[in-house]
């Protein structure tokens, strides 16, 4: 199979057939053996009714229904685990993404080799409170990620080859991420395409103004998990161990000093009357906590697998 779209939508009831008969005259178009993966993220409308209808007589269209709403990251993931095509395509559900774009996109994985290619809207049409605060979290993103050649992280079109998505786990919210995990993950060949953008059609937008806080505090988590995630005695190990040691020496330079000072017959003063023996105590405490900390955390990341798992309701 060429292509699986996959699309996640919360609430998307009146968008789909129009979308999915767009993809459908895209590919027709094109000669693309493909299939269109349908996630409901737990909707409280009729979306899943509508996807039921769809695949009747088109079981190019594959539905997978939530029991609840899981979000956008989850929805991709289940997404990407059930896509069998060589490359495989997102795109949001609400008609502001053009499946026009899409044989450009897949000429760019299968002609020009490139592992990911993501979309750019470059003319937005999204109200300021919008496209302001995107502006700052892409350029975050991009020098922390050091991925420079992308403008917007977060377009909802994106492409992949299939070894890409199979090779990274989407969560909690970490589709706005998916570049920087594909990097972590060894795809190199990230490329950019500027793509049509259009007004959101029916409904409203899904993520509230939250969503920006929530989005750094990702950033940093998965730069963190990234870089430590999977050793992270590595981390806390190292600042203890260090905090240990200056403690250690500044109390050992502290008892040698009274030592030297007993054997000069000098005055001497209590290890315990100077301000610098409670700072080592201090190091010393906090050394060993955080040594402990990096202990717990390495026990809980083998076993940290359960924000995988969802609770697929249905699958047709
Ligand atoms: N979406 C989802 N789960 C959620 C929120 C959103 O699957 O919890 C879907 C939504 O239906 C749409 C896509 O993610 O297909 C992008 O959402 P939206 O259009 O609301 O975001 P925006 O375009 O405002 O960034
Ligand atoms: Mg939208």
């Amino acid at each position: 199979m060429d292509i699986s779209v996959v699309v996640p939508l919360y609430n998307e009831e009146e968008s789909l057939p129009e979308l999915t008969d767009w993809i459908r005259r895209v590919m027709l178009k094109h000669g693309f053996s493909y299939e269109i993966i349908l996630v409901d993220d737990g909707s409280s409308d009729k979306s899943w009714k509508v996807i039921e209808e769809l695949r009747r007589g088109h079981e190019e269209i594959i539905g997978i229904k939530f029991r609840r709403n899981y979000g956008k990251s989850a929805a991709l993931n289940v997404g990407f685990n059930a896509a069998e095509g060589e490359v495989v395509i997102t795109m949001d559900a609400d008609l502001q993404d053009s499946p026009d774009e899409i044989p450009e996109l897949y000429d760019r994985i299968v002609n020009q080799q490139a592992d990911l290619v993501s979309g750019w809207k470059q003319k937005r049409y999204d109200p300021l409170t919008k496209t302001i605060p995107t502006k700052l979290f892409n350029a975050v993103t991009r020098s922390m990620s050091g991925i420079h050649n992308l403008h917007d992280f977060n377009c909802g079109l994106k492409a992949y080859r299939k070894d890409v998505i199979k090779s990274i786990e989407v969560y909690g919210e970490m589709h706005r991420y998916i570049p920087v995990l594909a990097k972590w993950a060894g795809f190199k060949k990230i490329q950019e395409q500027v793509v049509q953008h259009y007004p959101r059609k029916y409904g409203t937008t899904k993520f509230g103004p939250g969503r920006f806080i929530k989005g750094f505090l990702d950033l940093l988590s998965i730069f963190f998990v990234g870089k430590f995630g999977k050793r992270p005695m590595h981390f806390f190990g190292t600042i203890g161990v260090l905090s240990f040691l200056v403690g250690f020496f500044i109390t050992c330079y502290l008892i040698f000093e009274k030592l030297m000072s007993i054997a000069n017959g000098s005055a001497y003063r209590n290890v315990t009357d100077q301000p610098l023996f409670y700072l080592s105590l201090v190091a010393i405490l906090i050394g060993t906590q955080l040594f402990l900390t990096g202990f717990i955390a390495e026990l809980v990341s083998r076993n940290a697998t359960d924000r995988n798992k969802y609770h697929i309701e249905k699958m047709i």
